[in-house]
C-alpha cells in the first residue's frame, strides 16, 4: 500500500472476498433507517451465481470525490457536503433518473413508498414518492461516534468504514486490494486513489 498522506472523507467500502451474503447489511440498513422494502441504500449481488467463481458484492454509494451524479443532476439536487460527502436535497429532486444512469455503481433508488426516518433527519433528505434516495453513510449514527449500521452488523468484516487512510491500513491488515479498477477507484476517491489502491490480491 502507499504511504502518500490523504485526507478524503470517510466512506464505506467493502471488501467482497469477505462477503458471505447473509444479508447481514441490508437487513442493519433497512432496520436502522425504517426503510421501505423497496429501498436497496445497500444491496448485495451475486456475480457468477452457482459456480466455483461465485463472488457476492454489497454495493451502495461510495459517495465518491468525482460523482457523476453530482455532475448530470439538471436541478442541482445532489451536492458536495463540505466534507466531501455527496447529499440530495429531496425537495429539489423531480424524480428524472439522470443520476441512476449517470452512476457507474448503480447507487440511487426511487422507492415509491415514503422514507420516513430519512425525512426526520435533515440534510439525509425527505424523499420516497420515486425521487432519489441513497446511503447517507449514516450520518446521524456518526454524530453519536457509531460506524454505519450496514459496517457494524457485518460479521465478517466485509464492509470497511473510515477515511482513505484508515481504508488503506484496513486493506492491508486483510490481506487484499479495494474492488475498483483504476477508473473506478479514480472517481471515488479522486486525488487520494494511489493512497488506497493497492497491489492487489
Ligand atoms: S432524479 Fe433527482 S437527484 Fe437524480 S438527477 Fe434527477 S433531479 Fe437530480
Ligand atoms: S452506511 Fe448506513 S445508510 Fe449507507 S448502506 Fe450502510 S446502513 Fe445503509
Amino acid at each position: 500500500m502507499s504511504t502518500q498522506e490523504s485526507s478524503g472523507p470517510a466512506r464505506v467500502v467493502p471488501n467482497w472476498e469477505s462477503c458471505i451474503d447473509c444479508g447481514a447489511c441490508e437487513v442493519a440498513c433497512q432496520r436502522t433507517w425504517n426503510l421501505p422494502p423497496e429501498s436497496d441504500r445497500i444491496k448485495v449481488v451475486a456475480m457468477a451465481h452457482g459456480t466455483e467463481d461465485e463472488t457476492n458484492k454489497p454495493m451502495q454509494c461510495y459517495n465518491c470525490s468525482e460523482a457523476p451524479c453530482v455532475e448530470v443532476c439538471p436541478t442541482e439536487a445532489l451536492f458536495f457536503r463540505d466534507d466531501g460527502t455527496v447529499r440530495v436535497s429531496g425537495d429539489m429532486c423531480i424524480g428524472c433518473h439522470y443520476c441512476g444512469v449517470g452512476c457507474p455503481f448503480g447507487a440511487p433508488q426511487y422507492p415509491d413508498a415514503e422514507v420516513p426516518e430519512a425525512a426526520e433527519s435533515e440534510p439525509v433528505g425527505a424523499r420516497g414518492n420515486g425521487l432519489m434516495d441513497k446511503c447517507t453513510t449514516c450520518e446521524p449514527r456518526q454524530e453519536h461516534d457509531l460506524e454505519p449500521a450496514c459496517a457494524s452488523e457485518c460479521p465478517t468484516d466485509a464492509l470497511l468504514y473510515g477515511t482513505p487512510d484508515e481504508l488503506s491500513e484496513k486493506l492491508a491488515e486483510d490481506g487484499v486490494s479495494t474492488p475498483f479498477n483504476d477508473e473506478a477507484a479514480r472517481i471515488v476517491f479522486g486525488d487520494d486513489a494511489d493512497a488506497v489502491m493497492g497491489e492487489g490480491p
